[in-house]
């Protein structure tokens, strides 16, 4: 229960609209896109502007009360799943674009702005904001900093690190500390704006963002071919790669994906296909169509079936559009859809696969699987429901299962989805004690109240 006399405080600083403690309101903000218990905030507020979210966060810290920010609540680590009684702060009403300079290639926003949004006034200039995560309709800037998102065109382009150009945020005195800027080079003091990305809402609040803009490429050309066997689709990314060939774009479907899909929109998909890649080439106009023939010519090499290239932006559409209604459909086959992000160095692609055929028959459970292939970060999709508890034990033992796997290959615990509270158990497996240690010293100078958003990526000793 939060003390009458702190409601009131939060009130004076965002106005008496924007303080929500009602049962189906702090109920609303319990739970993000991760399949993990709901915990309840005591109160949720939301600053219309930059100065009162310092206020906030000084106000927390000086009541010692934990504060989850939270953007669109989309992540999928439980990043924003509030501490039990504390305070959830919205970005939502931070959501300005507040410059698009086209002569110098940057932007400045602020941290609620909606991605999509922004990419879209972006592209009403002719300039490309590149990373573009499924959620991007409605996830917000300050989020996707937060927690490194990707996307469809990370292979070529990136993520959201190799676009955040300055970060000004808040700490936990609410004292602005700005880094970074509007300069291509930009190397004044500790890189802050870098520690800052990932850092999932543990070590500041950002106020704003600047973030690079690129020219967009002058043409661009999709294809989808179709495999017998994973292992072939598999082979044909690594070579792929291995040919010095980088698309903008190269996803992965399984047959179970595939199949899911056509059962959900009938676009006429492969379902005898054992698998799928969806491939883009771009860039100038020749070099577009070079490389779609070499992707072409690779994949027949590798036992493609057939190499679909999209005549028109209609059956570009098309292509893009079975991989978008992946998830969705597959979300629909069981009442609950845990979304996996393990990554592999790409040349283990195939062995990852195999490993996620062997753990979905020992833990006998369904798993579709599809990703950005061409980064090595695959999405097995585990449909499940959560009420069902014995089958429960064995989803949790099949993502144990899945982690370990992708370590052993040299990989990662999250390519774009971060740690938040779902994977920091598995942490010092990936990067031992000493990097932990070394990480809890810094959180614990820098935020020694341990009021933001404990808990997260650290795990439960800081919480
Ligand atoms: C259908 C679907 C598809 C998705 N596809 C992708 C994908 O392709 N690629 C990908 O990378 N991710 C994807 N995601 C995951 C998610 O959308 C991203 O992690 C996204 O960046 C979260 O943005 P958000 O605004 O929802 O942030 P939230 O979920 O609200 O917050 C995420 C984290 O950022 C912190 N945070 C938010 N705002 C601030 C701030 N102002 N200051 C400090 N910390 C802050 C929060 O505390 C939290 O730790 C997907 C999720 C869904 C549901």
């Amino acid at each position: 229960m939060i003390r009458d006399a702190l409601k009131n405080e939060f009130q004076r600083i965002v106005g008496k609209d924007n303080v929500m403690t009602e049962p189906d309101e702090l109920h609303a903000y319990s739970y993000d896109s991760a399949v993990l218990d709901q915990t309840q905030p005591a109160i949720v507020v939301r600053p219309e502007n930059s100065e009162s979210l310092g206020q906030v966060v000084k106000l927390c810290n000086e009541n010692g009360l934990k504060l989850t920010v939270r953007g669109a609540g989309t992540n999928l680590s439980g990043g924003t799943i509030p501490h039990p009684g504390g305070v959830v702060c919205l970005t939502t009403a931070l959501d300005k674009i507040l410059e698009i300079n086209e002569e110098d290639l940057y932007a400045v926003v602020q941290p609620g702005a909606v991605t999509a949004k922004f990419a879209a006034q972006v592209a009403a200039k002719g300039l490309l904001y590149p990373p573009d995560p499924g959620s991007q309709a409605v996830s917000t800037l300050g989020g996707n900093v937060a927690e490194n998102a990707g996307g469809l065109r990370a292979l070529k382009y990136g993520v959201t690190k190799d676009y955040v150009m300055g970060v000004d945020f808040f700490d936990v005195n609410g004292e602005l500390i700005r880094s970074g800027g509007k300069t291509v080079k930009c190397v004044t003091g500790y890189n802050l704006a870098g520690l800052m990305v990932a850092s999932e809402g543990t070590l500041g609040v950002f106020e704003k963002l600047i973030l690079k803009l690129v020219p967009p490429p002058a043409a661009y050309k999709a294809m989808m071919a179709v495999f017998p066997d994973v292992m072939d689709a598999s082979r044909a990314v690594a070579a792929i790669i291995a040919n010095k060939i980088v698309p903008a774009t190269l996803e992965f479907m399984d047959n179970f994906t595939i199949r899911t899909v056509e059962n959900f929109r009938k676009a006429g998909l492969p379902v005898d296909a054992a698998a799928m890649l969806l491939i883009e080439v771009d860039g100038h106009p020749a070099q577009v169509e070079d490389d779609a023939a070499k992707v072409e010519s690779i994949c027949k090499d590798n036992k493609a079936l057939s190499v679909r290239v999209a005549k028109d932006d209609a059956e570009r559409n098309a292509v893009w559009q079975a991989r978008r209604d992946a998830l969705p459909a597959l979300a629909r086959v069981r009442p609950t859809t845990v979304l996996e992000d393990a990554t592999v160095p790409r040349s283990k692609i195939p062995a990852m696969m195999q490993a996620l055929d062997k753990i979905a028959k020992k833990y006998d459970l369904t798993i579709g699987t599809f990703g950005h292939a061409g980064d090595g970060n695959l999405h097995p999709t585990i449909l499940t429901d959560k009420r069902d508890q014995k089958e429960w034990h064995r989803v949790e033992a099949a993502i144990d299962a899945i982690f370990e796997e992708a370590l052993a290959l040299g990989g990662t615990l999250s390519g774009e989805h971060g740690i938040g509270l779902a994977k920091s158990k598995y942490l010092k497996n990936e990067y031992g004690v000493g990097t932990i240690n070394y990480s809890r010293r810094m959180k614990s100078v820098l935020d020694p109240n341990n009021i933001l958003n404990p808990g997260k990526i650290l795990g439960p000793l800081l919480a």
